[in-house]
C-alpha cells in the first residue's frame, strides 16, 4: 500500500534525482578532506547561509552538540527554551558528554524566549554561580507548533547576547521553512547568529545529514570535535550529493508544503471530534481530540493506517501532522476524509 505518511518530514525518501546524483557522485576520503562532493556541499551551505564555513554532520543532534561543545566548556551554562529540541529531545547530550549546564526558560506559545527572561537568566560574576556562555533559539520552533521566529526577534536576541558577551546559536533544523514562511532570504534570518545547524534530512528530503555553519574558527573546532564524537566519515559524498539536490531544488519549494498544511488545517477544522487552534505557520498542523472522542490515540493511528494514512500523536490527546515533498493535494484530501470516517 502507498501510504500518505504525515508522521514527520523526516520520512521523506530521496527523489529519483537524488538517487541518480548519489549513484554518480565523485567521492574521496572525507577524513582526509578529499571528498569533492562533500567539499562542494559545505561551500554551498556556507554561501547560502552567509557564513564563512560549514561542516557536514550525520545528524542534527550531532550538529547541535558540536555547537554547544565549541561555545561552552565544562561547568558553563547555556540559556535555552524548555520546549526546545536541544533541551527535550537530544538525550541530555550537552550535560552527559560536555558537562554543560542547561538553564531552561519558558518558550512562549509563539516559540520565543522573552528577552526579559533571557536577561534575568544571565548569571552574575559570582564564584557561587555557573558562567553563562550561550543563548540558543529554535526556528521553526517544533514543539510550539512549527512556529516561525522573525528576523527582528532574532536580531534582538543577538543584541542582548552581544551586550553580555554571550554566543548565540540557532537550532535551525527547519530554518529554510522559517525563511520561506517569512519570505526572506535565509541569510538575513541567520545573520545575527554565531552558529546555525540545519537539517537536510527533513523537509529538504535528503536521506541523511545536517549542516553546521559559522566562522572559519568555529568550524575548525567543530571539525576536530566531530572526529572525537565518531562523526568522521569516509566516502560520504554519496550522501552529500543528495544534500546538494536539497539545497538546489528543495529550498525553493517549501511554500507548497506550507500551503498544503493550511489546506489540511482548513479541512480538519470541519471534522467533528478534532479541536484545531492556531493556523499552521509552516509545515506542521497540531490539534487535540475533542472530549467526546473515546478512541485512544493508538486506536486512531491504527484506524487511519487502514485508510492508507500514517499519523502520530505528539502528547496525550494531541496529534501533529507534517506536510512534505511526498504529500500532494490528493494526500491532503484523503487525510481529511479518513479522519472524518474514523471519528464518525
Ligand atoms: C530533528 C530536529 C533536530 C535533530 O535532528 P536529528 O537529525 O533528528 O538528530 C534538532 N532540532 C530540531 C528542532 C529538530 O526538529
Amino acid at each position: 500500500m502507498n501510504y500518505i505518511d504525515l508522521r514527520s518530514d523526516t520520512v521523506t525518501k530521496p527523489t529519483p534525482e537524488m538517487r541518480e546524483a548519489m549513484a554518480e557522485a565523485e567521492v574521496g576520503d572525507d577524513v582526509y578532506g578529499d571528498d569533492p562532493t562533500v567539499n562542494q556541499l559545505q561551500v554551498k551551505a556556507a554561501q547560502m547561509l552567509g557564513k564563512q564555513a560549514a561542516l557536514f554532520v550525520p545528524s542534527g543532534t550531532m550538529g547541535n552538540l558540536l555547537a554547544l561543545l565549541v561555545h561552552c566548556s565544562r561547568g558553563e551554562e547555556v540559556i535555552i527554551g524548555d520546549k526546545s529540541h536541544i533541551y527535550v529531545n537530544e538525550a541530555g547530550g550537552m550535560a552527559a558528554l560536555g558537562g554543560i549546564f542547561p538553564h531552561p526558560i519558558p518558550n512562549q506559545t509563539d516559540g520565543t524566549l522573552r528577552l526579559e527572561d533571557i536577561r534575568a537568566s544571565i548569571q552574575p560574576d559570582d564564584s557561587h554561580r555557573t558562567i553563562t556562555k550561550l543563548v540558543c533559539i529554535e526556528n521553526t520552533q517544533n514543539l510550539c507548533g512549527g512556529v516561525v521566529l522573525s528576523v527582528e526577534y532574532t536580531k534582538q536576541v543577538s543584541q542582548l547576547a552581544k551586550e553580555h558577551g554571550l554566543k548565540f546559536h540557532i537550532d535551525g533544523a527547519r530554518i529554510f521553512n522559517a525563511a520561506a514562511a517569512l519570505d526572506v532570504d535565509v541569510k538575513e534570518l541567520v545573520a545575527p547568529a554565531d552558529s546555525v545547524m540545519f537539517c537536510l534530512s527533513k523537509g529538504l528530503v535528503a536521506p541523511i545529514g545536517s549542516m553546521l555553519v559559522g566562522s572559519n574558527e568555529f568550524i575548525a573546532r567543530a571539525h576536530r570535535l566531530r572526529k572525537m564524537l565518531g562523526g568522521g566519515m569516509r566516502q560520504v559524498g554519496v550522501m552529500a550529493a543528495a544534500g546538494l539536490v536539497s539545497l538546489e531544488k528543495m529550498t525553493g519549494r517549501l511554500k507548497q508544503d506550507h500551503a498544503r498544511a493550511k489546506n489540511l488545517y482548513e479541512g480538519l477544522k470541519q471534522v467533528r471530534g478534532l479541536r484545531l487552534e492556531a493556523q499552521p505557520s509552516s509545515n506542521m498542523v497540531y490539534f487535540m481530540l475533542a472530549d467526546h472522542i473515546k478512541l485512544t490515540e493508538n486506536q486512531i493511528i491504527a484506524e487511519m493506517k487502514k485508510h492508507g494514512v500514517m499519523v502520530d500523536w505528539s502528547a496525550p490527546r494531541q496529534f501533529r501532522l507534517v506536510t512534505h515533498y511526498w504529500v500532494d493535494d490528493a494526500g491532503v484530501e484523503k487525510t481529511v476524509k479518513a479522519f472524518g470516517d474514523v471519528l464518525k
